[in-house]
């Protein structure tokens, strides 16, 4: 199959594109689409044959369900039993936004969608391009991250066709993305809300707009074998080609280790990467070094980290250290995909 890579701009959408992109949809194709989180691979989620097609391209295990997204908030309750008003209130705060909600599906979402559950993830996206696509493809779209499973998300139109390219008929292209990882997922189906996935809306921010929420133990456990509820944490995710290790503690210590450690690797002739920052490129004395960007502008660091695993994996470097950052506001959703990336492998110095 051919893949178009169609321009749209985000301040002038061309209406033509747009409604080809549609008409894709309807038909029970995939599109991949940007968002302000990552691209999403779009398909028809009232269409259980657009969702089985969007697991094949993706090679995503069947039982990892996907996030509908919306373009009204009153299509919502075309898709769900109820309106909690919980759900009422989040989305008046956040939608349209980087948060997607769990609730219980109605009988027009097909299992296919929810990987066989009973639940659906919904989340309305602010990017005017997803907003325009979701509209002309019919108001429902399935789409999970445009990447292969596994992979880090893409946060540009070219790592959704270094990923896609021949197995979908068309991509928009929309730029670079604005956030870079994906929603904050939080369950309403419970008791309790629970966030299943850490994210740019963080839980100070939910707990404002609905009061006390708990965290899904198994997003920071390392290996205490809590099993997270979100299907798609229990996967290695997010990961590089290369082996990936974080080295976390005062940064003086933090330099010294990784100099330390490339410089053994490199003189055994292996190719090792660094992620840093701006204020610690100049330190690294040997291996390939990128900086994610500055250590205080943490949606910098959100932004890049996805490229930057995948331009490691373009340089063929074999081993990656990365500085961590446990940064005040989303650090905790960055250290969520970064230790996801690594396994889970840290050396605290
Ligand atoms: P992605 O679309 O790649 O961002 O992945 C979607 C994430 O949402 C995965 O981690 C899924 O496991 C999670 N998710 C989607 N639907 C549900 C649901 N009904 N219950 C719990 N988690 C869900
Ligand atoms: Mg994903």
């Amino acid at each position: 199959m051919k893949t178009e890579i169609v321009k749209i701009d985000s301040e002038q959408i061309d209406e033509t594109e747009i409604k080809k992109a549609g008409e894709i949809i309807k038909k029970g194709g995939l599109v991949a689409f940007p968002t302000e989180t990552v691209y999403g691979l779009g398909g028809d989620a009232l269409q259980a044959d657009s969702s089985r097609k969007i697991y094949a391209a993706k090679g995503r295990p069947s039982d990892n369900p996907l996030i509908v997204h919306i373009a009204e908030f009153d299509d919502l309750k075309k898709i769900v039993k109820e309106i909690p008003k919980e759900a009422k209130l989040l989305a008046d705060a956040f939608w349209p936004g980087p948060l997607t909600l769990i609730l219980n599906k109605n009988e027009r979402v097909p299992y296919e969608t929810t990987g066989g559950m009973d639940t659906v993830a919904v989340r309305m996206p602010s990017h005017p391009v997803a907003l325009a696509f979701i509209r002309a493809g019919g108001g429902f779209i399935a789409g999970p991250s445009a990447n292969t499973s596994g992979k880090p998300s893409p946060t540009l139109a070219e790592h959704v066709a270094l990923d896609l390219d021949g197995k979908i008929p068309m991509i928009i292209d929309g730029g670079e993305v604005g956030i870079g990882i994906e929603s904050t997922i939080v369950d309403l189906t419970e008791e309790v809300p629970m966030i299943l996935r850490p994210g740019y809306i963080t839980p100070e921010m939910i707990e404002q707009v609905i009061g006390t929420v708990k965290i899904d133990p198994g997003i920071i456990a390392s290996d205490s074998g809590e099993k997270p509820k979100a299907p798609g944490m229990k996967y290695k995710h997010y990961a590089p080609k290369a082996d990936l290790t974080l080295v976390d503690g005062e940064p003086e210590k933090v330099i010294a280790k990784i100099n330390e450690l490339t410089e053994e690797l490199t003189a055994q002739g292996r190719k090792v990467g660094i992620i840093a920052t701006n204020e610690t490129e100049e330190c690294y004395k040997t291996g390939e070094v990128l900086s994610i960007g500055a250590r205080d502008d943490e949606d910098a660091i959100a932004r890049h980290l996805y490229r930057i695993l995948r331009e490691f994996d373009d340089m063929d470097v074999e081993k990656i250290y990365s500085e961590s950052f446990a940064t005040p506001r989303i650090g905790q959703a960055i250290m969520n995909r970064l230790l996801k990336a690594a396994g889970h492998q840290v050396i605290h110095v």
